[in-house]
């Protein structure tokens, strides 16, 4: 277990649990530090800072932005950026809305294919959540139509599938300019599953990345110990998280479930309050080093 966890969901996007519900549990867990990442939403962060201040934890409000590269996806985790900021918010509404439009797409797909499920119920499972692909694979399974969330994937939903639908989104390096601009610190999220990682640094590190999330879920050693060496090459630090939803699915990790030393928190926290000021990093370290 770790004091730190840099990355997990609620339901505010495609994760199962209230904010209140996720900080309680990493708190039991003993994280003291928990990044709240939903995908392109912060809708969830005063709910969770109040959940951590009752649990005597801290949050450090983040998102999860998904990037378009040649072929693929990389996600990109913006930390401490501000939930009053009106031009971010404004800008996440707007993602969340063009999710919205292509959820009605992928239904549309499917129905074509033969594959019935109502955009209604779709809505239903999305709650008040930014609507994702994992809210079509539950509506998907809940019809019988797939057994598993990764059998919706592979028949229907993943890049280059029959009802893949495509949405507006950033390159990985305007996302990082994007998180910078508003006073945030970018991360490039679970690097391992980038296949040209070298094309997507070579762009995303002049532009600002602080740090690859190097430790996550099933990573290996031998993956942790390559990726390290990205980092260090490229001049970056790296970083982790359990990226936990709640979904109970394979290889699933607990909230502080991912083991991250104090140096790599500490240095990461150090990094982060030279970008956006020690006043507003303060609060956090505090809490690390007397709890
Ligand atoms: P979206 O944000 O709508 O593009 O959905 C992306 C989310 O779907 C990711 O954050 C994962 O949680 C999930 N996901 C993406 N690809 C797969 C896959 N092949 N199998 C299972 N879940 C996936
Ligand atoms: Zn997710
Ligand atoms: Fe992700
Ligand atoms: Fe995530």
């Amino acid at each position: 277990m770790s004091i730190a966890d840099f990355h997990s969901h609620s339901i505010r996007s495609d994760g199962v649990l209230t904010p209140t519900e996720l900080v309680r549990l990493a708190a039991g867990n003993g994280v003291r530090l928990l990044a709240l990442t939903d995908h392109d939403s912060m809708e969830g962060i005063p709910e969770a800072v109040a959940a951590a201040s009752e649990a005597g934890i801290q949050i450090i409000p983040s998102i999860e932005m998904s990037t378009d590269i040649p072929g693929d996806e990389a996600h990109v985790l913006g930390y401490f950026l501000d939930p009053e900021d009106a031009d971010l918010q404004r800008t996440l509404a707007g993602m969340r809305d063009s999710r919205v439009a292509r959820g009605e797409g992928m239904v549309r797909k499917l129905h074509s294919l033969g594959v019935e499920i109502s955009w209604e119920r779709v809505k239903e499972i999305a709650g008040d959540a930014s609507v994702g692909r994992p809210h079509v694979a539950k509506a998907l399974i809940e019809a019988g139509h797939v057994a598993t969330f990764d059998e919706a994937f592979e028949r229907y939903l993943a890049k280059g599938k029959p009802a893949y639908v495509e949405r507006d989104k950033l390159t990985p390096e305007d996302a990082v300019r994007f998180i910078i601009d508003h006073g945030g610190v970018p991360v490039l999220a679970h690097p391992r599953e980038i296949d040209n990682l070298d094309a997507v640094l070579d762009s995303a590190v002049p532009a600002g990345l602080a740090a690859l999330e190097v430790y996550y879920r099933s990573y290996t050693p031998a993956d942790i110990q390559r990726l390290l060496q990205f980092a260090r090459t490229r001049g970056i630090l790296p970083l982790g998280g359990s990226d936990f939803h709640g979904h109970g699915s394979d290889g699933e990790r607990k909230p502080g479930d991912i083991p991250l030393t104090e140096e790599t928190i500490a240095r990461f926290l150090d990094a982060s309050g030279q970008r956006i000021g020690e006043a507003r990093i303060r609060p956090y370290r505090h809490s690390l080093t007397v709890s």
